[in-house]
């Protein structure tokens, strides 16, 4: 298995991110996908908060439960959006 995500294995995990599911190494391929892909970095841009999250989630144990479910309502939010 490639340690590469594609754009839409990211966008399906994204909520995996905030609940923390994903394994050490997924994460760090999803961030090094982050990394060379402007049209994803530039969709998470528009939720810092989450690309900061993120980016500390996958470096410590704990998310204080109240700013993850508050993201996870936007996200989810946003996600009907787009149908
Ligand atoms: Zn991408």
């Amino acid at each position: 298995m490639s340690a590469e995500l594609d754009c839409a294995e990211l966008e399906r995990r994204l909520f995996e991110f905030l609940d923390q599911e994903l394994p050490e190494q997924v994460c760090a391929a999803a961030r090094a996908h982050l990394a060379h892909c402007p049209p994803c970095e530039g969709r998470l841009a528009h939720e810092e908060h989450f690309l900061a999250r993120i980016r500390q989630w996958c470096t410590s144990d704990t998310a204080p439960d109240g700013v993850r479910e508050r993201l996870l309502i936007r996200l989810r939010r946003l996600d009907s959006h787009r149908g």
